[in-house]
């Protein structure tokens, strides 16, 4: 295995010593592309040399949330409390229900050409078979690890967990950490749940398996609009709104190319200037890093509600004749 590849598989090292890491899944939410279509495969750029400077720092994860707790993954991905001192917004993006050879390269193009590092939910079943999708798919998973991406899973098949008997969902959870092991020759260890749906069943495999649960607390809802413009109005009003976050994004329409297009060139244009330390400005990072971040910053809230009518407080006090917009 190359370098590059290891150092993008090293979390699943570190979840295999202790601390956690992902799956695989399949089609998601409203509209799933259909899965026996068979079209011919489009290029896949080579994979590229990649400045190591740039790639995640290959430590252990931090344990942050051991127990898979689904609460707690959702307070988690609210990312690390604001200090007054430090005006650094994290931000990091991950991207469900693919691989999908019609818009998941040209999401690769668009995080290569700003230097960002996802992570990515796939779904397994898309990367089995001698399909040519299917090679494709497993192709475009190779080429986002090569360019020092994360890789998780979102199941096997993209069903809902909590609406399968107990055996269907730990077959749906293992099928998908198995599909992306069989390509990447190293399980995953990172895991988002189909509809962020998981019950204390679920939650007790993905804590035998190692695994690390990721949910959002940015999104899109990309897969119910089409609306480019108004889906990016709304991811920055988000982020403006809470100080950065988890952003949810499917990497499987075309809408969403343009959505992440418009998305980076507003970051880019907000980003933190470590000159000026104490006024907000963004930093888009990977997992691990935001991860470390809230870690070594962790809000003083007991779940995301708290936090959220905490915010929504402060908010009415700055802005008492407005409504709070999340
Ligand atoms: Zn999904």
């Amino acid at each position: 295995m190359s370098l590059l590849g290891l150092r993008s598989l090293l979390p699943g090292l570190a979840l295999a010593t202790g601390t956690v890491l992902g799956v695989r899944g399949l089609p998601a939410h409203a509209s799933t592309p259909p899965r026996d279509v068979v079209t011919a495969p489009t290029n896949v750029d080579p994979p590229q040399p990649v400045d190591a400077t740039l790639l995640p720092d290959p430590g252990p994860w931090p344990p942050l949330n051991l127990e898979c707790n689904l609460g707690r993954a959702w307070l988690l991905a609210e990312g690390p409390a604001h200090d007054p001192h430090d005006g650094r917004r994290w931000v990091t993006l991950t991207f469900d229900d693919g691989p999908r050879q019609e818009t998941t390269p040209e999401i690769l193009r668009l995080l290569r050409h700003d230097h960002v590092h996802a992570t990515f939910f796939f779904i397994g079943s898309y990367l089995e078979g001698d399909k040519p999708r299917a090679v494709e798919a497993r192709a475009i998973l190779t080429e986002a690890i090569a360019q020092g991406h994360l890789v998780g899973s979102h199941t096997q098949d993209h069903d809902r967990l909590t609406a399968l008997s107990p055996s269907q969902a730990l077959a749906q959870i293992d099928d998908g950490i198995d599909a992306i092991a069989r390509v990447t020759r190293m399980p995953p260890i990172l895991f988002r749940p189909p509809y962020g749906d998981i019950d204390a069943f679920t939650e007790s495999h993905l804590r035998a398996r190692g695994q690390q649960l990721v949910m959002w607390s940015v999104e899109a809802s990309d897969m119910k609009s089409s609306d480019a413009d108004k889906m990016t109005s709304s991811l920055e009003d988000q982020l403006d709104f809470k100080g950065g976050g988890v952003i949810l994004l499917h990497d499987v329409r075309r809408s969403t190319v343009t959505v992440l297009k418009n998305l980076l060139e507003w970051l880019q244009a907000r980003r933190f200037d470590p000159a000026r330390p104490e006024r907000p400005g963004f930093v888009v990072t990977d997992l691990l890093t935001y991860q470390r971040e809230t870690a070594a910053h962790p809000q003083q809230y007991s779940d995301r509600t708290a936090l959220e009518n905490a915010r929504a407080a402060h908010w009415r006090a700055d802005h008492p004749d407005e409504d709070t917009p999340y």
